[in-house]
């Protein structure tokens, strides 16, 4: 492996400091080049960044009515059922959430919808929802998608570890409704189709008229914002409201200074040589880069002494999760016994205080850097839409890692500060929990006031 290879933890923690900091200037570098594969993007020139039109601008704050939302992450399948007063309070009377079989993301596309449509089933069920009724569906979609309309996309690549097959260059709402009618399952009709970040934005600013952005980070990452029509090429003088959301797609942002462990985790993955920077800064990634440094520490013997299976404890790919990086950052107490009780539970029965501040540390290293790309890519098309942050800008914020990782938005926050001053104050990030999914109805409710 490619780390730093100094023999003290010292040593070799400062080293592996100085591997994922991200001083100013690199920050700004970040910057700088995001805002060339925006431009790229934009006009239809080879980017890292997609820039996905999602043919649906902002609502208004006065939609109305009752939608059903059914939001595919990464990780968690949520149907929910929205209600919107037409005075910017959407409220959710009813949600289920199933966990993705992992079976499902990495088997055909068939069974894959199969399950999102059993899911369907059982909310319907379990909030003896009539089904004599015809309910309008926003379906949230939380993959690269190729929109020509609202109501259907064809998937340009699988992320987050799914391979699913025969679904890449298919209509997703088409595969949604042609599993709904498998399961005779009549009552449902998808009338929407949309990004998750494109519904955290509608959800963020049918709340907050000031929300211009929306961002995930969850099992994934990626961001959204408004364009003015005029300036996106890609959509070929198509005729729409002055105003358009795009999608980013930033997972795949590529010019980012990477470590070994960085080339380590890309390799090990089913997406080898794409999507660099969600596997610097995503829930589904984070762990696993812990444990990659982990595992050289323990062989340099650096940590775990004490333990002669340290290694084998720490084998399996993914075991340690990012909720397992956040409680052992957020760990408050003097003997950090909460991370023992951790390290119990994977087989380090004799860790001694100084390795559990020593994999405290650790975890703050590589959480740091993640929060620091995060801002530094937010900042990057704050700035894009408004170069000296003179207006008020909010961003709403979707995703377990940010609502749950401990000291992630106040590290957001510093790069915020490090880079504009106190023009820093003029963003807001606003946590939008279901935001995704809530949004989705959002989306589907313009989608209807315009028909
Ligand atoms: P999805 O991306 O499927 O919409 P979530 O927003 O719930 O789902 O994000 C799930 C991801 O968030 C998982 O990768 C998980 O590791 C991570 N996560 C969940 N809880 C926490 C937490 N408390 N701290 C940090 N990360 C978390
Ligand atoms: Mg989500």
């Amino acid at each position: 492996m490619n780390g730093p290879a100094p023999a003290a933890p010292g040593a070799f923690i400062s080293s592996l400091e100085s591997c994922f900091a991200l001083p100013l200037n690199e920050i700004t570098s970040i910057v700088r080049s995001f805002h060339e594969e925006m431009d790229r993007g934009l006009s239809g020139q080879s980017s890292s960044l997609k820039m996905l039109p999602s043919f649906v601008d902002v609502p208004r704050g006065t939609e109305k009515g009752s939608f059903l939302a059914l939001d595919l992450g990464g990780t968690n399948v949520r149907v929910l059922a929205v209600e919107l007063d037409g005075r910017r309070n959407a409220t959710v009377p009813a949600v289920s959430t199933f966990a993705v079989p992992p079976g499902d993301m990495e088997g055909t596309g068939a069974a894959l919808f199969d399950f999102i449509a059993r899911c369907i089933d059982s909310f319907l069920t379990e909030h003896t929802i009539d089904r004599n009724n015809l309910y309008d569906l926003a379906f949230t979609f939380s993959f690269p998608v190729a929109q020509k309309d609202i109501a259907s996309g064809a998937l340009i690549a699988w992320t987050k570890g799914f391979t699913a097959r025969g679904v890449q260059g298919e209509d997703v709402a088409g595969l949604l409704r042609t599993a709904l009618k498998r399961n005779s399952i009549s009552c449902i009709n998808v009338t929407a189709l949309t990004n998750d970040t494109v519904g955290t934005l509608a959800a963020g600013s049918y709340l907050d008229p000031a929300c211009d952005m929306g961002v995930i980070l969850g099992t994934g990452t990626n961001g959204c914002y408004r364009e003015k029509s005029s300036n996106i090429k890609i959509l070929n003088g198509y005729v729409s409201d002055e105003y358009m959301i795009v999608n980013l797609e930033w997972g795949n942002f590529a010019t980012l200074k990477r470590t070994g462990y960085d080339m380590h985790l890309d390799e090990a993955s089913v997406n080898e040589g794409s999507m660099f920077l969600e596997k610097m800064v995503s829930g589904m990634y984070l762990g696993e880069m812990t444990r990659l440094v982990l595992i050289d520490m323990i062989q340099r013997e650096l940590i775990f002494l004490n333990d002669p299976d340290a290694t084998e404890h720490f084998s399996t790919k993914n075991s340690l999760k990012t909720e397992h990086m956040s409680l052992i950052q957020g760990d408050q107490t003097t003997e950090l016994s909460k991370t023992d009780r951790y390290l119990k539970s994977m087989g380090v029965t004799s860790s001694t205080l100084p390795d559990r501040l020593l994999l405290s540390h650790l975890c703050g290293i590589v959480s740091s850097r993640a929060a620091a790309i995060s801002a530094a890519v937010v900042s990057a098309v704050l700035t894009w839409l408004d170069p000296a942050l003179e207006e008020r800008h909010t961003v709403a914020v979707d995703g377990a890692l940010f609502e749950g990782y401990a000291g992630f938005e106040a590290a957001m926050t510093e790069t915020f500060t490090l880079l504009h001053g106190n023009n820093a104050d003029n963003i807001k990030l606003m946590k939008c929990k279901d935001g995704s999914g809530r949004g989705a109805a959002i989306v589907a409710a313009v989608t209807a006031s315009k028909q």
